[in-house]
């Protein structure tokens, strides 16, 4: 036998989570089910003579009583009826009901209607608190100053590998899911859900990297440049000189979180873009305001001694042999005063240059102050010497042309080796200062060393 016993049925009937009622042609209730007379707080014999809708539960509305008359009338006519609506409970509750109204047959004829509520206030209140929190994560998604989205593969996929050319077929498949105004507002760009991140990123190439750790990992940080095609970001004119930064550069910190399903298979990412151009701006400027002389854009004295030291100890530990390097333009007062301040400072800046790129990774280079320049160089002061003579030539042929002026200029340079690696940084550049001078006193545009000096020049307090 399948069927159910009446006792089973009974059980059945009783125990679920539903109200029901079966309702005679004479509009009483012949049958309340357990949970329906709990739900109303009254013994069926209270209720047995009144019709469906005059029961006291849902007395509190003449509105809920038509609709509820209504849909029994429309049952008994042979319609399945099915609406929601809110009721009050005798302790003052207020309850969402689904209900069910259906006509019953025997042979043919309308015999009674089977009413059957289904409670759904629990889900009603449920759905109600995950709007209200879908409204404040909105909120909070569109009034963050990062930019956020989701990126989404049309299907979960198994990662089977992780080479380049992979990582780019994933990264051209994934589509904005979600996206704030921000992101669209950071990368000033209009940004719509068929949007591919391998279009968000043009340097595809260069964060694959960071795709693969992701991927690996479930998450990765990393900065990266856009370049902007509507420049958004105005630099300030003293950015622009002091830091040659391009106006259309934007910089960024990206970090994506992997998103993988229950199979553990890969959906996509949730990335978060926050943008940091003037941040490293500002960085950059400090760095530029503590470390070079804002003239010629070399290093200044102070950087050159942080900097010294640390060359030095490099190259004490290697065993290579360094130099210091004093450099001072021949009479320098008479081209400011031939060709004025600004032509004195066009011919500062060029001679940096020419003095900077001449040395290249062979030592640094720093303005010690005025129209003076200091060098450590990476070799022997006999090397040194060969090498400051070839520059003392290229300073002498050099042409500085300011409006239509054509400047030449000579300078003077004193040379201190740094052989036997004992001596600090000071007496380096005082001794390569000495040797500077002796070169100053013996016809200016010529190169001096300090060990080379007559014995009475290198005598303490000359
Ligand atoms: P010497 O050959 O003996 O070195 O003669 P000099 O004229 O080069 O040396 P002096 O020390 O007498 O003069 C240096 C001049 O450099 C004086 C100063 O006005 C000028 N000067 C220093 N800093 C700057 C600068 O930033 N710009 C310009 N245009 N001139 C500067
Ligand atoms: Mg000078
Ligand atoms: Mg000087």
């Amino acid at each position: 036998m399948n069927s159910l016993t009446s006792f089973e049925s009974r059980f059945v009937i009783d125990e679920i989570n539903l109200y029901i009622a079966v309702i005679s042609t004479d509009h009483t209730i012949s049958f309340a089910n357990k949970q329906l007379l709990h739900f109303s707080g009254v013994h069926f014999e209270n209720i047995d003579h009144l019709p469906y809708w005059e029961l006291p539960w849902w007395q509190n509305g003449m509105e809920n009583q038509n609709q509820l008359m209504f849909a029994v009338e429309r049952a008994f006519f042979g319609e399945t009826v099915r609406f929601d609506a809110t009721y009050m409970k005798y302790d003052n509750t207020l309850h969402e009901i689904d209900f069910i109204l259906k006509p019953l047959y025997k042979r043919d004829e309308i015999v009674s209607v089977i009413a059957m509520g289904y409670n759904i206030s629990d889900l009603v209140k449920t759905q109600k608190a995950l709007t209200r929190r879908q409204r404040q994560l909105d909120a909070f998604f569109e009034f963050s100053s990062d930019g956020y989205c989701f990126c989404l593969l049309e299907q979960p996929t198994e990662i089977a590998q992780t080479d380049d050319d992979y990582i780019q077929h994933l990264m051209s498949h994934q589509k904005l899911a979600f996206f704030n105004q921000q992101l669209e507002k950071i990368l000033s760009r209009k940004l719509t859900h068929q949007t591919a991140i391998a279009d968000i990123f043009p340097n595809v190439s260069e964060i694959v990297s960071h795709w693969r750790e992701m991927i690996i990992h479930g998450k990765s940080q990393f900065d990266t440049i856009i370049q902007l095609e509507d420049t958004f970001y105005e630099d300030s004119a003293l950015d622009a000189y002091l830091l040659d930064e391009p106006y259309d550069r934007l910089y960024i910190r990206v970090t994506l979180v992997a998103i993988f399903d229950d199979q553990g298979a890969f959906e996509g990412n949730y990335a978060v873009v926050r943008e940091r151009t003037q941040e490293v701006r500002n960085i950059k400027r400090l760095e530029f305001l503590a470390n070079k002389d804002p003239l010629t854009k070399i290093n200044n004295r102070r950087s050159f001694y942080e900097k010294a030291v640390e060359l030095i100890e490099t190259c004490q530990r290697d065993k290579i042999d360094t130099s210091v390097v004093m450099i001072d333009i021949d009479f320098f007062k008479h081209i400011n005063d031939t060709f004025g301040h600004d032509a004195g400072d066009t011919v500062l800046y060029h001679f940096a240059a020419l003095v900077k790129s001449f040395i290249a990774d062979r030592g640094i280079v720093a303005r010690y102050g005025g129209e003076e320049f200091v060098l450590l160089l990476t070799c022997p002061f006999h090397k040194a010497k060969q090498l400051m003579e070839a520059l003392r030539i290229k300073i002498a042929e050099m042409v500085i042309e300011h409006g239509e002026q054509r400047i030449t200029l000579t300078a003077s340079i004193g040379i201190r080796g740094n052989t036997r690696q004992t001596d600090n940084i000071d007496t380096l550049t005082a001794e390569a200062d000495k040797a500077l001078y002796y070169a100053k006193n013996h016809g200016r545009n010529r190169v001096a060393v300090y060990a080379e000096l007559p014995a009475e020049e290198t005598r303490e307090n000359i």
